[in-house]
Parts: C-alpha cells; structure tokens; sequence
C-alpha cells in the first residue's frame, strides 16, 4: 500500500511531470500545480543519454520520444578544434538495448509527458501556485491554499519548482543558487541530413556544439564566462552569438552564417546549486533543479530529474515511514547530482582555457582518453545508481 494517498507536486518541469507519472503509476493520487498558463518552455533543446531514456522507458513513453527526437546512430560525439580540425570521435553507452543519446525539442517532450500525465488522470492545475502551506513539520497532513482560491490536503508537497524554488525558498531559505560564470548562447536550425552526430568544437575560451532535434532541426549552444549580471537585450541575441562564436570554422560556419535578425536565439546565464541534504523538511521534499541545478555541460540536469522521480516513487510505496522513505530519497540521489555537478564543472572550466598551450593539451588528452573519461563517468552513475 503506498504510504502516500494524495501528492502535490509545484511545478510541471520535467521533475513534476516524471514525477506525477511515476507516482500515479503506482497509484498514488496527484494534483501538479504549474505557475505558468499554458505549457512553453525556454529552450531550443535538450540531450537525453541512455540514464535519463531508461526512466522514460519506465515512465512508458520512450516509443513516443523516439518518434519525436533525434536519436544518434552509434551514440557518436565527434570532437574538432575551432578551426575544424577533427580531434576525436568518442561513443556514449547504450545499455539495455537503449539508444546512447536522444536529441529532442523541450516543447516536444513536454508535450510526451502531458499525455502521458493525462492518460494516468493527474488532476493539472495551470497558472496556479501555493499561497499558503501549514507547517511542513506540523502533525498530520499538510494543508495548502491554492491561487486559485482552492485549499487541499496532502500527505506530501514536492517542489519541483526549479533552480528558483518557492518551495525550497519556504522549507530551506538559507539555500541560494549562484552563478557559475558561464553563458550559454543557443541557437536552432534546419538539419543538413548527413549531419547525424553529436558534435563538440574545442575553441580557446569558447566552446561550441551541434546536436540534431528531430529529422528537419538541430541546434547550436555556445559556451563562454559571461560577467556575473550581464544582461542583454534579446532582439540582439542572434548577432551577440555570432560576434562572440563566429570565427568557428566547418561544420558550426554554415549556421553561425545564418544567425540574423529573427534567428530562433536564446540566452541563459547559468546558475547551479546543490541543496545539502536532508532534501525534506517534515512533508515538503524538494527534487530536481529545486534540489540539484548543475550547470548543464554533461547534459544530464534533466536526466537527474528523471532518475529522482523514479526513485522517490519506489521508496515511498516501499516498507518504512515516510521520514525514512525521504531520508532514503536524498542519501541515494545527493552523492550522483553532486558527481554531475563536479564533473559539469570541470568540463565547463576545460571548454574555457584562453592559453594556447592549454588548450593544445586538453586536445592531445581528448585524443589520448576521451573515451576512457565517457565509460568512467557513466560507470560512476551506475555505481551510484
Ligand atoms: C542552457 C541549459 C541547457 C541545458 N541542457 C540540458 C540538456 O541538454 N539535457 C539535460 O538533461 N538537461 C539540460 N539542462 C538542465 C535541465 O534543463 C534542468 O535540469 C531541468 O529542466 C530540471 O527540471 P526541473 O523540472 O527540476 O526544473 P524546471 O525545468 O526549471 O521546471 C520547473 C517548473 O516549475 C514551474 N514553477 C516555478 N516556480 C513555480 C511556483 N512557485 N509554482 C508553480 N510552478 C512553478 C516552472 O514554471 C517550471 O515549469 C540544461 C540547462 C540549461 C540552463
């Protein structure tokens, strides 16, 4: 019998909707609140590696991300320099019969999950948000009061309401995301067709990659240190990316040419925070970015709230009580968001050497043991797993 009757969850990110789903799956009642009025969603797109694609599996919507993605044949990552000298091609794991890495648009998986939420009857309430809870510490369930003028009780409140969590903001308002120091410039485009690889182009100080959406897009990131506040107007953002990236020779040239006025452009200054644990005060735990946001250079953020959804779900339809059930849930997932968090990092401050020399090594080492860092980080996830 779950220990839980009736969940909800702040936030229909993609930790609110796994989580929703994986819940419901096992019979547990949800009501998901989402701030914003209709599902959209910031980003151009989104890797998932074979981690992140088990849980969809699980989740039972993996047939309808393959139709909608890009999934790379081989999972190939091929490496150049900013000139466009090639460096190395490297292959990430495909466990299980599972592809290596799936590209796909955010919208689009969002767009998965919402069936799937609404095939399991998950009561989702748009453009709302908590008001008001009683004490997260306090006896029996929680009782909450909806924007929209509703009030319930919950046997648990889980914010996954993302890097700036109310949620977490009420329970642990000591925790503060900080800057990392990088921008992430990102761009989409149409997909030449023989373009079917992840790609990585090492500059000196910059970063560039290409990964395919679907069968007609993929997109372009950049990545840079930023200063801590910089703002830029977004009409701009097209030509601030091709300033800042446009000496980038073959296969990024051919894009960056196309980037004008209009072009599909995002900015994002990234923040990054790991919540010490316990992640719950009482009957408020908090998961996903609201708990863990790295900075997103393993591609694994949405991958860690996938793997927390499933998780959280299995331990609290589990034997134990629900203080143990969530004290379980932080010490299995703290010490895998930290990896990818440190290991995120480390990758970032390599994409951002400014000295030749360095950069000349960290090529010759990407030639030398790329694979071996690719097989010895997701062997680290599975012994965390
Ligand atoms: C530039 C960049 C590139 C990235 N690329 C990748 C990638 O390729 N692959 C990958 O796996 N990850 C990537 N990530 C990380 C990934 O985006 C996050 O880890 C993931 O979105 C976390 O999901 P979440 O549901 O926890 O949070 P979010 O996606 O932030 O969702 C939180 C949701 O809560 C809602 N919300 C917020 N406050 C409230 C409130 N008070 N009440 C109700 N609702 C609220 C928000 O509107 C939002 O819908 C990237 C991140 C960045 C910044």
């Amino acid at each position: 019998m779950p220990r839980i009757d009736h969940a909800l969850i702040v936030g229909a990110g993609i930790a609110g909707c796994s989580t929703a789903i994986a819940l419901a799956q096992q019979g547990v009642r949800v009501t998901m609140v989402e701030k914003q009025q209709v599902w959209k969603f910031q980003s151009s797109g989104l890797f998932i590696y074979s981690n992140g694609l088990r849980v969809l599996r699980d989740l039972g919507v993996l047939p309808q991300i393959l139709e909608a993605g890009f999934a790379v044949r081989g999972g190939r990552n091929q490496y150049f320099d900013e000139s466009g000298t090639f460096i190395v091609e490297t292959v990430y794991p495909s466990p299980e019969g599972l592809p290596a890495i799936v590209g796909i648009k955010r919208a689009e998986l969002h767009r998965v999950l919402a069936s799937r939420i609404a095939e399991l009857g998950v009561t989702v309430k748009l453009g709302a948000t908590v008001t008001r809870m009683s004490d997260a510490g306090g006896e029996g369930p929680m009782r909450v009061n909806l924007s929209d003028g509703t009030q319930g009780e919950f046997d648990l409140v889980i914010g996954a309401d993302g890097i700036r969590s109310q949620v977490r903001a009420e329970v642990f308002p000591h925790i503060e995301p900080v800057y990392s120091g990088f921008g992430v410039w990102r761009s989409v485009h149409d997909r030449p067709r023989g373009l079917d690889a992840k790609i990585m182009m090492m500059g000196v100080g910059k970063r560039l990659g290409i990964m395919p959406i679907s069968d007609e897009k993929l997109y372009m990131f950049g990545v840079m240190l930023e200063p801590k506040d910089a703002w830029y107007e977004p009409a701009d953002w097209p030509l601030l990316m091709r300033e800042r990236f446009g000496h980038f020779g073959a296969p990024a040239a051919q894009f960056l040419e196309q980037l004008g006025p209009g072009s599909e452009v995002l900015y994002t200054a990234v923040e990054e925070i790991i919540a010490p644990v316990p992640w719950h005060r009482g009957r408020v735990v908090i998961i996903g970015d609201a708990a863990h946001a790295s900075t997103p250079f393993m591609g694994q953020g949405g991958a860690m709230a996938l793997e927390d959804s499933v998780v959280l779900a299995k331990l609290l339809t589990g034997p134990g009580s629900l203080e143990e059930a969530l004290q379980a849930f932080a010490a299995r997932r703290h010490p895998m968001c930290k990896l990818v968090q440190d290991v995120s990092r480390q990758v970032g401050q390599a994409g951002a050497l400014e000295a030749a020399d360095d950069c000349a090594r960290r090529d010759a080492e990407l030639r030398r043991d790329g694979q071996g860092k690719v097989d010895a980080f997701f062997a680290a996830l599975d012994r965390l797993r």
